[in-house]
């Protein structure tokens, strides 16, 4: 894998903080064309072959992981957080986490759990709420850290970047939803730009997906596509008790036949299910219980044509998170085929078979 997914995973940025991402992403999409769309709420995309009287195919990653942002000091000195995304509270106790300030410096903290010596012999059956954390960053009290630089509306994101595990085949990170869309956007410009495409491309990554698909709105109107294409990590179970359609590591790409906002359109699905059989490309077909950029995106204007292309990732909405190198591969080869396969005739016959 390129070193653009480690240098994306390891930069902070929860929703409305996407700033240093897109500075990262513009930078690169730069580099690959001059035909920048951005929406007002920060969504970035690069068009390459837009001259063509094909189809107008979107390509999308996010931007934002899920994080959280300081509400309050407490007089004891502990931090007040509200999520920014779907987290549970005890998944995130006792974790390493960071405030950045503005100008990105690093305030390391602990969230605060109470020992089990304090809660010994009394019930705790309510679940945790993530906004019930507190941050421990060693202040003293209020005033002390208020000294040591943090201020309401700074934002907060665990610590893991990118590592390796021992096999070489799998990769642990925080934000591998989405920064992986973000790469793979960034990959897809990279290898597609000198190519005779039989459709245009508009490769990016929107902002604001973990607070509830905000920037696809946004952005599949500023980009008008007939196709879009979400690419994104979905949760895996094979670690626990799984089965077929719920996420395995290492079994190809997920097919993302049905959430409860956006069932793949079933010409699309049919043509990729044949594109991935003819190109022996892995995949597993996946069912999920959440949303992608693609919810939002089939509803913009007279309606777009989508799919979600899904990373399998496991832990995800967590601290961290782990990717197998060969469903990078999948999800790769699987959207530059198709892309390649897109022109109008064979949208046409997709958008035919509703
Ligand atoms: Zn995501």
């Amino acid at each position: 894998m390129k070193k653009m997914y480690q240098d994306l995973v390891n930069l902070p940025g929860p929703p409305s903080f996407e700033r240093e991402v897109k500075r990262y992403m513009k930078q690169e999409i730069s580099k690959h064309t001059d035909e920048i769309v951005e929406d007002k709420l920060g969504s970035i995309f690069g068009g390459i072959n837009t001259k063509s009287k094909g189809p107008r195919v979107m390509m999308a990653g996010h931007m934002d992981e899920v994080g959280a942002m300081v509400t309050g000091i407490t007089k004891e000195g502990l931090i007040k957080m509200q999520a920014l995304g779907g987290m549970k509270g005890d998944v995130f106790l006792s974790q390493h986490m960071i405030i950045y300030t503005d100008d990105l410096e690093e305030i390391p903290g602990i969230t605060a759990s109470k020992p089990p010596h304090l809660t010994r012999g009394k019930k705790e059956d309510t679940p945790l709420k993530f906004d019930d954390l507190r941050l421990d960053i060693g202040a003293e009290d209020k005033e002390h850290a208020e000294k040591l630089g943090v201020k309401i509306g700074q934002m907060i994101v665990p610590r893991n970047t990118y590592i390796e595990t021992k096999d070489g085949k799998k990769v642990i990170s925080k934000a591998w939803d989405d920064r992986f869309g973000c790469a793979m956007a960034l990959e897809l410009l990279e290898t597609l730009k000198d190519e005779a495409l039989p459709c245009s491309l508009y490769a990016g990554a929107t902002v604001q997906e973990e607070a509830g698909l905000r920037g696809a709105k946004t952005a599949t109107h500023a980009v008008n596509p007939d196709v879009f294409l979400a690419v994104d990590c979905s949760p895996c179970q094979d670690s626990f008790e799984g089965d077929e359609i719920s996420g395995n590591l290492n079994k190809g790409f997920l097919m993302r036949f049905y959430d409860p906002n956006a069932i793949m359109h079933r010409g699309m699905r049919e043509h990729i299910e044949r594109l991935a059989e003819k190109h022996d490309i892995k995949f597993q077909y996946y069912q999920s219980k959440g949303g992608t950029d693609a919810a939002r995106a089939q509803l913009s204007r007279s309606g777009v044509v989508v799919a979600t292309i899904g990373m399998p990732a496991r832990y995800i909405h967590s601290t961290t998170s782990m990717i197998h190198k060969n469903d990078y591969e999948a999800v790769k080869q699987m959207l530059l085929t198709l892309i390649r396969s897109l022109d109008s005739e064979t949208l046409s016959e997709i958008k035919a078979n509703v």
